[in-house]
């Protein structure tokens, strides 16, 4: 049902045009392909095949015209399955035939005439399947960032760009007007169930930052309410008028929940039912009650509005309150805080469309810049501590034991000494967070500086031990911590980026990264003078978008984990000072090496031209040639090598200690050259050329197991030698590959300012990318816990 030209080769493995879906390597390419999504997509689209294949469409009809009297007149040029009309009008039909034969004799006839009318009969247009782009989709998002093209690049400046964003994006008056006139709305519902509630909005609809169809945020205060039905309840034991014999209010339907025991669950149950029997036009209304705080979930049809009532939400609506005052203090966080989320958009670093999920939310976002802006020099903004010594005694606000207090008018505050413009705060936003130590920090807005993270933890063994001393439990207990700690401003123990995965923290500081070298070009500041895309605009381009750049690298990480190194390596770390890291390197690389000759049974070819020469920057040039050249000469280098052929696949094992590279082989051993500094400036040794003639990824598994015959739990990658004698035993059972994988690795340190690492870069040459794909995610999880042994063990016996 599916065919070949669904599936489509890229850098990373594959992509199937069908389903819009990538997949890393060839066994998740057939799972994909035996899947439910795909199944049904290509059965979807043969289905349209067919019919379009048997069917005409006829114009010319009215709308008292009947699917009968169409089927009646065709029905002479062969059997009718099926008449299709337009629901609305009724000027147009398709109708279908079981035979194609049919459509041939009704095309030719010259005229058709069906009672007064004439009607036209043309093929059906031909339309190429494809299933709708979802809203995240990089191709969707390229295409609302081209409608934006024209605007944004005729401006003059990256601050008016920065500018233009607001207004294309914030609410309008009118809308801001509709959400406020169904708050009211709901105010007048809720009220008659639930005496003295309030309905207060909160988020993005009335912090100043809100976009056309954000979502509304809205806290149902049911305080009051609790207090009228302990009212009612005690004047109702009196048996006071109005009250019935239960103690409840008979004006109101409250009657069958106690706010003072119920749970937020069984109150947001009775909220979705008046939501969904009293509000015209709501639909789409559950609870979900697996949230951190319990909401309700609905949608409104005419205003196409996403909204979310919870009842235990204070604390939100004071700091919705407090990003209103600073948004009214400094009249350059708008713009920065609309261009970062959409930049955070486009990158899909943040904006989980239902709250969930491991990427950032707008809030955290918007808190991570106001902490970049309390940390200007000067700073931007003051920090939570400084607004609060601000705020007169009327404003001292405390809400679940957390001090919310500060000025409620931006008025009284001073303006910042900062002058810098939007362009250059941007820039700076995102070299900020590039370099930002996040694995040892907790960002604390309310101080406005980073804590050591390791304070969180003794605190934490601190407070234990009084917990348990005391046998007391606080309510306030420690901030979640996680590869991005982020304190609310108020709830002083809450990490609101706590959601967030590793993954989406590394994609958040690379993205930075990107960003700030961006930022240092000139096609940042300086508008094109030939319409090109500048500034913002190449900013915005959607992650996953490749047409404008290299294509995408198969790199593998290799991290510095002083912990894991063994204690000789460390002292002699420890002694080479500055130049620890380079000596690292030069250990990494002699274990790469070691890994994919020694353990992988790789060969390993010289390149001879980029052998390191005194002349850094000559080979710099050549390392960063075209991979058109890289193809050509890695084969030469095969062909010259072919002769002396160093390496025996199913040769002893190299001891640690012994160097990795004999004086006979041509293989380039770190160990003996001194790293160069590439013209991206960062050290990089030459690259090997590998051969690899066996599918040594395969199976390994299962030869792992029969070798150690189950005596030994060791897991992969754990023991040089072992791993070895499982390559060396695939050898000797499995052909060589038809096509041997010929690619090359460049290793490459990356440190300083970022943590360090190794990071190699792998370029196939001849290699069907399917397979190489599936050797190189073998390698990505093999590789680094390999290095890692040798460097930590240096010897293993079995
Ligand atoms: P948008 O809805 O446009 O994505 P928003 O500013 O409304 O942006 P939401 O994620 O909807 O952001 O959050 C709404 C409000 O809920 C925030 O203003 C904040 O008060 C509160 N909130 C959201 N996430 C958290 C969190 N992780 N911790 C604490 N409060 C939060
Ligand atoms: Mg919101």
């Amino acid at each position: 049902m599916s065919s070949d030209r669904d599936i489509k080769t890229t850098p990373r493995g594959f992509h199937c045009t069908l389903c819009n879906a990538n997949m890393p390597n060839m066994p998740s390419l057939d799972q994909h392909l035996k899947g439910r999504k795909h199944q049904t997509l290509s059965t979807v689209r043969s289905t349209r095949k067919t019919q379009e294949e048997h069917s005409v469409f006829v114009s010319g009809i009215r709308p008292d015209i009947s699917q009968t009297d169409i089927a009646e007149y065709f029905q002479k040029f062969g059997t009718v399955s099926d008449v299709i009309m337009d629901k609305d009008k009724g000027v147009f039909a398709i109708v279908q035939f079981s035979e194609t034969e049919s459509i041939e004799a009704v095309l030719s006839c010259v005229e058709h005439k069906m009672k007064d009318l004439k009607l036209r009969v043309k093929p059906r247009e031909k339309k190429e399947f494809k299933l709708n782009p979802k809203k995240n989709d990089p191709q969707n998002l390229q295409q609302v960032l081209d409608r934006l093209k024209p605007g944004l690049c005729q401006l003059a400046s990256v601050d008016a760009q920065m500018r233009y964003i607001v207004e294309r994006f914030q609410l309008g008056e009118n809308e801001k007007k509709a959400r406020s006139l169904f708050i009211q709305l709901l105010q007048e519902v809720f009220v008659e169930f639930f005496p003295d509630s309030q309905i207060l909005p909160f988020g993005s609809s009335v912090n100043t930052f809100g976009i056309h169809s954000c979502d509304l945020d809205l806290f149902l205060d049911l305080e009051n309410t609790k207090v009228f039905q302990a009212r009612a309840k005690t004047t109702g034991d009196q048996a006071s008028e109005g009250m019935s014999d239960d103690g409840h209010s008979e004006d109101s339907i409250l009657s069958d929940i106690d706010l003072s025991t119920a749970s937020p669950t069984e109150v947001l149950d009775l909220v979705a039912t008046i939501l969904k029997r009293c509000v015209p036009s709501v639909h789409k209304v559950h609870v979900v009650g697996t949230a951190r705080l319990p909401v309700v979930k609905f949608h409104h049809k005419e205003l196409n509005l996403h909204g979310d009532i919870t009842i235990n939400n204070r604390l939100a609506v004071k700091n919705t309150h407090f990003l209103q005052l600073c948004s009214g203090m400094e009249d350059r966080l708008r713009p920065l805080v609309y261009t970062i989320r959409y930049w955070a958009k486009q990158k899909q670093l943040a904006g989980n469309p239902s709250g969930a999920g491991p990427l950032l939310n707008n809030y955290a976002l918007t808190l991570l810049i106001l902490f970049f802006l309390q940390n200007c020099e000067p700073p931007v903004l003051l920090t939570v501590d400084q607004l609060k010594d601000m705020a007169c005694e009327e404003e001292e606000c405390v809400i679940e034991g957390w001090n919310c207090t500060f000025p409620s008018q931006p008025i009284a505050l001073p303006p910042s000494k900062n002058t810098q413009d939007l362009c250059s705060l941007l820039a700076g936003f995102f070299s900020f967070y590039a370099k930002f130590d996040f694995a040892s920090s907790v960002i604390s807005p309310r101080e406005g500086r980073s804590l050591p993270v390791i304070n969180f933890l003794s605190q934490k063994k601190e407070d234990e031990a009084v917990k348990e001393e005391q046998a007391i439990k606080t309510p306030h207990s420690h901030p979640k911590l996680g590869p991005l700690n982020l304190l609310d401003p108020f709830e002083l123990t809450h990490n609101v980026a706590g959601n967030l995965n590793e993954r989406c923290q590394r994609s958040f500081q690379r993205e930075c990264q990107e960003a700030e070298k961006y930022c240092r070009s000139l096609q940042y500041q300086r508008k094109s003078t030939k319409g090109k895309s500048w500034g913002l605009m190449r900013l915005f381009t959607p992650h996953g978008e490749v047409s404008h750049s290299k294509p995408e690298q198969l790199t593998i990480s290799i991290p510095f984990k002083s912990a894991s190194l063994p204690e000789a390596l460390r002292n002699e770390l420890h002694m080479a000072g500055d130049g620890f890291r380079l000596l690292w390197f030069q250990r990494v690389c002699s274990a790469v090496e070691g890994v994919l000759k020694a353990v992988l049974k790789c060969e390993l070819l010289a390149t001879t031209d980029t052998i390191l020469g005194e002349h850094s920057s000559d080979a710099a040039e050549e390392m960063e040639a075209s991979s058109a050249s890289f193809n050509s000469s890695i084969n030469d280098d095969l062909d010259s090598c072919k002769s002396q052929n160093q390496t025996s696949p199913l040769g002893p094992v190299v001891g640690a200690k012994r160097p990795l590279s004999s004086g006979s082989d041509t293989s380039v051993s770190p160990q003996s050259k001194k790293p160069r500094v590439a013209k991206r400036g960062k050290p990089e040794f030459p690259p090997w050329i590998c051969v690899q003639k066996h599918m040594v990824w395969a199976g390994r598994r299962k030869v792992r197991r029969e070798l150690i015959k189950d005596t030994d739990s060791r897991p992969e990658g754990s023991c040089m030698e072992l791993e070895s004698r499982v390559t060396a035993y695939i050898i000797e059972k499995e052909p060589e590959l038809k096509e041997p994988l010929k690619f090359k690795v460049q290793p490459q340190m990356v440190g300083e300012t970022e943590s360090t690492k190794t990071v190699l870069t792998l370029e196939p040459s001849n290699v069907e990318p399917g397979t190489f794909h599936d050797y190189f995610h073998f390698l990505e999880g093999f590789l680094p816990k390999m290095v890692e042994t040798m460097l930590e063990k240096e010897v293993c016996s079995t």
